[in-house]
């Protein structure tokens, strides 16, 4: 047992957080392939940045290759929820695999924009993080080489051929914050650059950051669940730590170091967009075992945001065990 203060120490829940309706389709799409077609089921790439998730669909048959070919001819593959370039699916046509694609609609969405920009004649700058999947899909949307800048001093050392004829994307899961100013610079350099019609930034994203902003304040720790790999989960414990609070990220509860308890009064709680609702409630278990008495859900936004399965997976009726 931690030795936790005298004094009743309680446990903010943020709302929302855990699973966004991408990653929600993402999984669904492999349960119900493997109930389809029976196990093995390719996925290429961990479908989302979630340990548990993995581990999970592994044991119900899936197997996580980098490459396509890993992929035995014939076979069903599942591209993950954070999109692929386009020789990728080039490739597993020629490959004849049989192909569903799990990117989520609002990558898509980016992808769709990139395009555009593209055939206009636009020079495209991208923000992201380099070597995350989703920037690499974004990117091999286009046979030009696009810019990627990470941070603002990225925006100084840009070379572009036509300052009239830039425009930007953004990766879905960036802090709102940190992009708001990279875009800044962006606009400041070059004042022409065209941006997406709406932010790239996913609600998902804007949401659980939101969340953390209005939580994090009344806490003295945060604690998100979430993987190291993923991108939005970082975020979330970034956003509380600018604020000033301690934050740690935690892929399961036997992560969680009773020291970090020591004084503290009200523990924060959220979960990144990959972070599956259980992982959420057995680190709250643990937070209990280790004495804290209180769970109190904070007010937030109500999201009802769902997106439709591929037409050849939705007709299954229940969803698969
Ligand atoms: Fe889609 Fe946003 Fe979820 Fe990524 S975090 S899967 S972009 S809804």
């Amino acid at each position: 047992h931690a030795a936790l203060t005298e004094t009743e120490a309680e446990i903010l829940l943020a709302q929302p957080r855990g699973f966004c309706a991408g990653v929600d389709r993402a999984i669904e799409i492999v349960e119900r392939a493997l109930a389809r077609f029976g196990a093995p089921v390719y996925v290429r790439h961990e479908i989302v940045h979630n340990a548990y998730v993995v581990r999970d669909l592994r044991q119900k048959g899936a197997v996580f290759i980098e490459s396509l070919e890993q992929v035995p001819a014939g076979s069903t593959v599942i591209f993950s929820a954070h999109g692929v370039a386009k020789e990728v699916h080039q490739q597993a046509q020629q490959l004849g695999l049989h192909i569903f694609d799990a990117t989520c609609p609002l990558v898509t969405k980016v992808h769709v924009e990139v395009a555009k920009m593209w055939a206009n004649g636009y020079e495209i700058v991208m923000i992201g993080h380099i070597g995350h999947p989703e920037v690499e899909g974004t990117m091999g949307q286009v046979p030009d080489r696009m810019h990627l800048v990470e941070k603002v001093s990225d925006v100084e050392q840009l070379q572009v051929a036509d300052p009239q004829k830039l425009a930007y994307v953004t990766q879905t899961t960036l802090s709102v914050d940190d992009a708001a100013q990279v875009i800044g610079a962006l606009k400041k350099r070059f004042p022409t650059i065209l941006g997406p019609k709406k932010q790239d930034i996913c609600y998902a994203t804007q949401n659980r950051q939101d969340a953390v902003k209005l939580m994090a304040p009344q806490c003295d720790l945060v604690i998100v669940v979430g993987s190291p790999n993923s991108s939005n989960s970082n975020r979330l414990r970034e956003v509380a730590q600018k604020l000033g609070i301690s934050a740690y990220m935690v892929d399961e509860p036997a992560q969680i170091d009773p020291a970090w308890l020591v004084g503290k009064r009200r523990i924060g709680v959220t979960a990144g967009a990959s972070a599956p609702e259980a992982l959420a409630q057995s680190v709250i278990e643990r937070l209990r075992e280790l004495g804290v008495a209180k769970v109190r859900t904070l007010e937030g936004v109500d999201e009802n945001v769902s997106f439709p399965l591929p037409r050849e997976l939705s007709a299954l009726v229940g969803k698969p065990k």
